[in-house]
């Protein structure tokens, strides 16, 4: 009845990946090359991506089956434990029941290496013998070298080069990994070359580093490109948290109310909603929250239409909610939630009113990721404190009008590579960027026109 920590055990560890493509009620709208601008297909990605991933990509079989090497490779970290904040509800003095999903239990200390460890064993399995990607905050760069390394892989990482400065010890995880870390823009791509003529100061950003990793892929015979986000195989591996947190919640007798979850691409908020994305779609009354921050508010305040994946416009075009593909956000402390887009399976859910989603100022998020980790002990990565920060605003909610609503929240990660960001945070030096409407509005005259 007590429990704080509610496990499953190896066996229980789901064996297939959930796949909503053949469930979502509008099918999406198809990527498109960005040269073209016609439907890409298998053919335009084959240079970057491994057939089967491609394949996956536009997949309608409901549930894909876990390859049994990385559901071994899995069970170095996974069941995650899903907990009931016990003392956070307490401290909140609120009827709701919060559950958190633990991601930061694995050893790149976030929810990344469940795609990075499908990919790596698809790619291995072809016959790639290097990897290339970019990563914001670090987070990405490390589970693709921790993933590399394990399945005998090279790793490359472009890494944006304010995040490179300001966290430096992600570097040193990925290199004791075995990855090889450079800073972006760098000089060693055309499309990094480009970027610093024009701002030599560039602090870079995801869309620039993803342009240098696609280069880099694209050029070379045995090197393929990884994304850590965005795109639907990388949401589909990621649906082990939702299917995880389901069954850990059955456990217990309990179903959510309301999820939250915060939002850079997509990933981890499609990983722990799709499967009650399924549910709601047969009837379920349940609600599905993204949070995103303030500086960088792609569902909140982009616009739904085709835009590039990507700065250099190498990446397809897609159909998502997005602030411009030249939009740089201020260098706030959640790296990974500092994309232009999102992945086009929530921006097609958000479109239609499946889901929703908030923005809040860092200031606010600090201080609940504050209470969190002096309540509950684990300090969250600040990207996870965002989805944190919706799920104690609901609980606030609930004490106003004594609601017992079940909360179930994804943390992503911890935070314990992010302490120079609780540092500037203690020490009140932690800005609050205004939400950057006119940046926004000059990055959106870029669109592709269709
Ligand atoms: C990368 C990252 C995110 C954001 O990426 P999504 O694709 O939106 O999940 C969130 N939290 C943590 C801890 C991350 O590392």
């Amino acid at each position: 009845m007590d429990e704080t920590k509610i496990i499953l055990s190896e066996k229980e560890m789901p064996e297939a990946w959930y796949n909503i493509l053949p469930d979502l009620p509008k099918p999406l709208d198809p990527p498109l090359h960005p040269a073209t601008k016609q439907p890409v297909g298998p053919q335009d990605l084959a240079p970057i991506f491994p057939m089967e991933l491609i394949k996956q990509e536009v997949s309608m079989e409901r549930w894909i089956e876990i390859p049994e090497e990385v559901r071994e490779i899995y069970k170095l970290y996974r069941p995650t434990p899903l907990f009931r904040a016990r003392r956070l509800e307490k401290a909140l003095d609120t009827p709701a029941k919060i559950y958190y999903k633990y991601e930061g239990w694995s050893p790149p200390g976030s929810h990344k290496p469940n795609t990075a460890i499908a990919q790596a064993y698809y790619n291995k399995k072809e016959g790639v013998k290097r990897l290339a990607t970019e990563t914001g905050a670090g987070q990405w760069g490390s589970a693709l070298a921790f993933a590399c390394k394990l399945l005998g892989l090279e790793c490359t990482v472009y890494m944006v080069k304010a995040s490179y400065h300001q966290k430096p010890y992600r570097r040193v995880l990925m290199e004791t990994w075995g990855a090889r870390v450079i800073p972006s823009p760098s000089d060693l791509t055309n499309s990094g070359r480009k970027i610093l003529e024009g701002d030599p100061e560039c602090p870079g950003s995801l869309g620039i580093a993803i342009s240098e990793a696609v280069e880099d892929a694209a050029t070379h015979e045995d090197t393929k490109y990884s994304l850590g986000s965005v795109l639907n195989h990388v949401l589909l591996h990621q649906t082990i948290i939702g299917l995880e947190a389901k069954k850990q919640l059955e456990k217990v007798g309990d179903y959510p109310d309301v999820i939250f979850g915060c939002i850079g691409g997509g990933s981890s908020f499609g990983g722990i909603s799709l499967p009650f994305v399924k549910d709601k779609l047969e009837g379920k009354n349940i609600r599905l929250v993204a949070v995103e921050p303030t500086a960088c508010p792609t569902l909140t305040k982009g616009v739904y239409a085709y835009d590039f994946g990507d700065t250099a416009q190498m990446a397809p075009i897609i159909k998502m909610y997005t602030l411009g593909h030249t939009f740089v956000p201020a260098p706030i402390h959640a790296g990974g939630l500092r994309y232009h887009g999102d992945a086009p399976i929530i921006c097609s859910l958000y479109n239609q009113g499946i889901v929703e989603a908030e923005a809040y100022y860092q200031n606010p998020v600090f201080e609940a990721a504050l209470l969190f980790a002096q309540v509950e002990g684990i300090v969250p990565a600040p990207e996870s404190a965002h989805g944190l920060k919706g799920a104690i605003e609901e609980a606030k909610r609930c004490k106003e009008s004594g609601e017992k609503k079940t909360i179930l929240l994804n943390l992503t990660g911890h935070g314990y590579f992010d302490l120079s960001a609780y540092d500037n945070y203690l020490s009140k030096k932690l800005e609050d960027y205004e939400y950057p409407a006119t940046k926004i509005e000059e990055a959106l005259t870029h669109l592709p026109i269709i």
